[in-house]
């Protein structure tokens, strides 16, 4: 984009909060199970059900508030919002309007180490989540689901602070993170439990008011809102360009196509007609409460990624990747109580362990290997045991069986060979095999060596110790 116009995003995610029942009603809150199984009077909003709050609920949306560093209401309420819509069967939705759980917080976005922005939270409040339509076009009907209706949520709104359909793409890979550390959702965008809305417009740079702004729904992935907003830029760029003006609308992205298409105008705006929850309370904190909740909050991720540059000298890159999930991170940590060397725990995390998970499409949490098997595994590198490159299959064959990596070693014979006595004779029988290698080496060709290496590693399927074989092979070349 040209650096005349500026970009200006907020977002709107809505989160399914972990609770194990409704907000309202006792139903389960489980994703996946036959559809309108997990139902009662309330949730189907048949007449005469009352609801009862989940307190549960409130604690997991004050937890995310205070993650993201929000002012907590001391009195706040329900609202009910009115619209007519099949997956609606009261025909309202309980939320709240006027008077959020919490407002004014910040997220800073942090990028390598460096703080990229900081982005102001507006609001946090509570809601309950609709049921859910099913088309089938081949058979021309629609289907509806009710086991969503009253699932909890809470709705997280931004100022128009972030700049770039990357930023927000940052913003929201930051979010989810904070919301798996403190417990709050599964953030499974795929199962819905984390979805985001976006609005977006263009200014020229330097300039103060807002420019029309669109609004986008139906991003189902971190890269659909990256790439639908990128498309916005340019569609509105050109609009304005051109000398036209962009029409207030929601739109919706499609993903296979590449393209926003326009769901509503702005002159089809509901009117929601809102006005207080009748049949529930409003909610009064205090803050002996509040700060109960606040006490039992995890380090965030944020600040745990900076400890560890500090604290283990970790470079941000590698911070980042080992705080990427509260699991993984504590992993590393409780490794370093076997194994106090960051560096090197680091760099097998990293590299090999993570390279398994993924290979494996697994969480760390999801395997037998614990951080007693991965202290043994680097204890074995330092004696000597394994070379680096044993080390490798030996932790394969653990994180396969659950087995120690000591064990394997005994099991499997895997040990690294480092007795001179052992390696003489193979040594002898290598440089008698390959005459034309060896006088190679004596021609002065000294790479012929490292042919000469391999031949002695083939023979012992890899557990000679390839110092000791290089120094052993010189000495008898040279000798
Ligand atoms: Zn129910």
């Amino acid at each position: 984009m040209s650096p005349e116009y500026e970009v200006v995003i907020g977002l709107e995610t809505h989160v399914e909060l972990l609770t194990e029942s409704k907000i309202f009603c006792s139903c389960p809150n489980r994703f996946g199970e036959a559809p309108n199984t997990n139902v009662c009077p309330v949730c189907l909003g048949l007449p005469g059900s009352l609801p009862v709050f989940n307190k549960n609920a409130l604690e997991l949306a004050l937890r995310a508030a205070l993650a993201l560093n929000c002012t907590i209401s001391s009195y706040s309420k329900f609202d009910r919002k009115n619209y007519f819509y099949p997956d609606l069967p009261k025909a309202y939705q309980i939320s709240q309007y006027d008077m959020p759980l919490a407002r004014d917080g910040y997220l800073d976005l942090v990028k390598n180490g460096c703080l990229v922005r900081k982005v102001r939270i507006e609001r946090l409040h509570l809601e309950e989540d609709a049921g859910k339509l099913l088309h089938s076009y081949e058979e021309a009907r629609s289907y509806v689901d009710y086991n969503r209706c009253g699932v909890p949520l809470v709705e997280i709104v931004t100022a128009p602070d972030l700049r770039s359909p990357e930023e927000a793409r940052l913003f929201l890979e930051l979010l989810k993170k904070i919301l798996l550390y403190t417990g709050v959702s599964d953030c499974k965008m795929e199962e819905g439990s984390l979805r985001c809305d976006a609005n977006i417009s263009l200014r020229l740079a330097g300039s103060d008011t807002l420019g029309r702004k669109v609004e986008i729904k139906n991003m189902n992935s971190f890269k659909a809102v990256q790439r639908g907003l990128e498309y916005e830029v340019s569609r509105q760029e050109e609009i304005l360009r051109a000398g036209g003006q962009v029409v207030m609308e929601t739109t919706r992205w499609n993903e296979e196509r590449g393209i926003t298409i326009e769901m509503r105008g702005k002159e089809e705006e509901h009117d929601y007609r809102y006005f207080p929850e009748p049949d529930l309370p409003p909610m009064v904190l205090n803050g002996e409460f509040i700060g109960e909740i606040r006490s039992k909050l995890p380090e965030l991720p944020v600040q745990r990624c900076f400890r560890f540059t500090e604290e283990y000298g970790l470079t941000p890159y590698q911070a980042e990747i080992i705080t990427s999930s509260k699991n993984l991170a504590d992993f590393f940590e409780e490794t370093l109580e076997h194994y106090p060397q960051p560096q090197k725990v680091s760099n097998w995390l990293i590299g090999d362990v993570l390279g398994l998970l993924n290979s494996m499409g697994k969480e760390i949490n999801q395997v037998t290997f614990t951080p007693l098997h991965f202290s043994g595994l680097l204890k074995l590198l330092d004696t000597g045991t394994l070379s680096g490159r044993l080390a490798k299959d030996v932790l394969e064959e653990s994180f396969l069986t659950g087995k120690h990596p000591e064990e394997v070693v005994q099991e499997k014979g895997l040990a690294q060979i480092s007795d001179e006595q052992k390696l003489l004779p193979v040594i002898d029988d290598v440089i008698k095999g390959n005459p034309n290698a060896v006088s190679d080496y004596s021609g002065g060709n000294k790479k012929a060596i490292a042919f000469l290496v391999g031949q002695v590693m083939q023979r012992t399927r890899g557990q000679a110790n390839p110092q000791l074989v290089t120094g052993l092979l010189k000495k008898q070349l040279e000798g």
